[in-house]
């Protein structure tokens, strides 16, 4: 049988721009998470950007979505966003994340209200924290906010909401927002292989923020698409995140001609990424790594930064790693690779070579004598039925005369004859007797 389990997380890179140019080298290697900031720290890109904000309103709890969760479960939400995104020569888009230093700047803002004010007071949500975001000065043009709100939500019976201006406010206008999250920490999604799927609610409202789905498009209801449920965008929430994609068909929001869809927003980014497509063949089993994430059964297509990425097979425990084909080779478990474009990986898994096992039994004719195992402690080669062991092993027995009795022979094992001394090799089910005889009188 094969499978294969991968897990795959990339924790040595958030895979975003810090470029002007549009033509924008991804920023590998951070190390450390920026914490969250009461100010819009320098943009790396003074172009368009989405920024987002961590929203602390009053009486929540806070669960330090800093520290690295948001900007983990953002990074996974735009690789996901890169491998569904994808053109007829697999390149792939992506969002241009506000970022400091190569590292996204996630913003708090503090609110005075409560969850339940918010909800209770005139006008929308999001507009509402808008109008406090700007005030916090946080009101850039060119800048599209996305707010997480940082607890669960007692207005619908699923734990988080997402809400979203479609079409959106214009940039810049003060007060304008955008796109929100209101979630608890779990919404917050970073990869794990208990999860698998990105925060797609997240993904869904920053769409929206970005003016999808546009009118032009021919399945379009009010910022959805109405023709299939597995669409991102659908009109009624789409069903499965394990199956969801974008603009399936490309008939809507996605390079349909004449239709400016998510390619031609000014806050996507091109090449941040390139695609790793992982098989398994072989006997075996196992995993393949490189930091976390994951992809339960492969074959698995994975949007990962250009740059160095280290893989490493994990064999199941009943499996060994043969080798590496494709954009890797060899048969070390760990290959290192230089992305610069789409490769593909496959793993070769055998199993694990494993020594047949032979019964071993000894027993005794005549009453006179008993047999001691030297060589290995196991007394159950005496007894009834016997021990197994691996193949080839050697095992030593001894005759011990009882008194008025003399040994004979031993049988069933070929050389040991009238020895005291047997040295058994089972490389096969074998009986080993030892005769013993009464002394003549
Ligand atoms: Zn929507």
């Amino acid at each position: 049988m094969r499978r294969l389990r991968f897990a795959l997380v990339f924790a040595v890179a958030l895979g975003v721009f810090a470029s002007s140019q549009g033509s924008a080298q991804p920023v590998t290697g951070p190390t450390q998470w920026l914490e969250r900031a009461t100010v819009d720290r320098p943009d790396d890109n003074p172009g368009f950007n989405v920024h987002v904000v961590d929203v602390l309103l009053r009486g929540n709890v806070d669960h330090r979505l800093d520290g690295g969760k948001i900007q983990r479960s953002v990074l996974a939400a735009d690789q996901w966003i890169y491998l569904h995104s994808r053109d007829n020569q697999g390149n792939g888009l992506s969002i241009n994340w506000d970022t400091y230093q190569g590292r996204l700047d996630v913003s708090l803002l503090r609110l005075t209200e409560t969850q339940d004010q918010l909800f209770a007071a005139k006008g929308y949500p999001p507009d509402r924290i808008g109008q406090k975001l700007a005030q916090a000065g946080f009101n850039k043009a060119n800048t599209v906010y996305v707010l997480v709100i940082d607890t669960g939500s007692p207005y619908v019976p699923v734990p988080y909401l997402g809400l979203a201006d479609w079409p959106p406010t214009v940039p810049g206008f003060p007060g304008h927002v955008t796109a929100m999250e209101i979630c608890s920490a779990a919404c917050v999604n970073e990869l794990s292989a208990d999860n698998p799927e990105p925060d797609l609610v997240l993904v869904h409202e920053v769409f929206h923020a970005l003016g999808l789905v546009p009118s032009c498009a021919a399945h379009q209801s009010n910022g959805h698409v109405t023709d299939d449920p597995k669409d991102l965008m659908f009109v009624g929430g789409y069903t499965d995140p394990s199956t969801a994609n974008l603009d399936i068909g490309h008939d809507d929001y996605l390079y349909r001609p004449g239709c400016p869809g998510l390619e031609s927003s000014p806050y996507v980014a091109y090449g941040a990424y390139a695609v790793l497509d992982l098989a398994a063949d072989g006997t075996g089993s196992g995993a393949v790594r490189t930091g976390g994430g994951a992809c339960v059964t492969g074959p698995c297509s994975f949007a990962v930064p250009r740059g160095l990425i280290v893989l490493t097979a994990i064999p199941d425990g009943d499996s060994v790693f043969k080798s590496w084909n494709g954009a890797c080779s060899g048969s070390s478990p760990t290959c290192t690779i230089a992305v610069s474009g789409n490769i593909s990986v496959r793993a070769t898994f055998g199993l694990r070579t494993v020594l047949p096992k032979w019964r071993l039994k000894v027993r005794t004719a005549g009453k006179g004598g008993r047999i001691r195992v030297t060589s290995v402690k196991m007394r159950c080669v005496v007894m009834a039925n016997g021990c197994s062991f691996p193949s080839g092993t050697r095992v030593t027995l001894k005759e011990i005369l009882s008194k008025g009795w003399h040994f004979v022979r031993w049988s069933g094992s070929p050389g040991c004859s009238t020895k005291p001394t047997c040295v058994v090799a089972v490389t096969a089910n074998r009986t080993v007797t030892a005769t013993f005889a009464a002394n003549k009188k």
